[in-house]
């Protein structure tokens, strides 16, 4: 059903993104992908998909702009490339903050503010944003990452109001503890530092907030940024969808 439409998902080289991406290319869309990895693989990436790549570092805003540049007009943008950083506020690197701020919050402000006016002419669009369990609630040493996701709710709010004449929809998805491989890899480190097996890293150390005991899949997340592209959800708009095992829910 979204043939025709040009989809960018920043953040699209792994994990989630990749996911949405391949979602929405699975539905007809023309896929934009963007974020960083093995030359090879991407061109891998790019080629099963019939997708273009855009590598642009969207910590700055000429990142920005040189990505939704290189991406021409889009029909569906999805703001999801991200990145973590845990230190207790006192000791938190400077350069990381705003880092963090710069990926995580500024970079959907200008793929937003550049994609919207061709939305608008064509009278159709949909912004979608990988925010987070912490765009809810909060977790300590984690300054950074919940600023800016609880940010990333507020702007999408204001967009969607901003936009809500237009045919355009702002919508945040937030998933709680994602099955990816940056979630694997901490496995064996925890399990050596906590003296722990495989099985209790997962269910009290990753999962102790998650009371489905079940991580989120990354197809879970594509699946429903799939949903807020179709024409019934249109009406959908600056809501904040949790997909956290029951996480905020407590
Ligand atoms: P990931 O590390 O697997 O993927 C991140 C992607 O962003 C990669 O494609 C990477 O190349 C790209 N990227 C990193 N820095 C970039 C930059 N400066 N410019 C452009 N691209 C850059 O991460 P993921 O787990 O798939 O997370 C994706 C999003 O989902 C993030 O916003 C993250 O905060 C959010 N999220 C993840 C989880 C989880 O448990 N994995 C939970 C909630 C929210």
């Amino acid at each position: 059903f979204l043939t025709g439409k040009r989809a960018l998902v920043t953040g699209s080289t792994s994990g989630i993104g990749l996911a949405i991406a391949r979602a929405l290319s699975a539905e007809g869309a023309e896929v934009i992908l963007n974020g960083f990895g093995d030359k090879n693989e991407i061109a891998a990436l790019c080629k099963e998909l019939g997708a273009t790549h855009v590598g642009a570092d969207l910590t700055t805003a000429e990142g920005a702009e040189e990505l939704m540049a290189g991406a021409g007009d889009v029909d569906i943008v999805v703001n999801n490339a991200g990145m973590q950083h845990v230190a207790p506020v006192e000791e938190f690197p400077v350069d990381l903050w705003n880092k963090i701020l710069a990926l995580n919050l500024t970079a959907a402000f200008h793929t937003t503010r550049l994609a919207v006016p061709y939305m608008k002419e064509s009278g159709w669009g949909r912004i979608i944003s990988t925010a987070s369990a912490h765009s809810l609630t909060a977790s300590p040493y984690k300054s950074a990452y919940v600023s800016a996701k609880h940010g990333l709710a507020g702007f999408t709010k204001t967009i969607a109001l901003e936009l809500a004449r237009s045919g355009v929809t702002a919508n945040c998805i937030s998933p709680g503890y994602v099955w990816t491989p940056l979630v694997e890899n901490q496995i064996p480190d925890t399990m050596k530092s906590r003296n722990m097996t495989r099985e209790e890293v997962m269910n009290d150390v990753l999962l102790a907030k998650q009371p489905t005991k079940r991580f989120v899949q990354p197809e879970e997340v594509a699946a429903l940024a799939v949903f807020l592209c179709r024409e019934e959800a249109g009406n959908i708009t600056g809501s904040n969808y949790s997909i956290d095992g029951g996480w905020t829910a407590e």
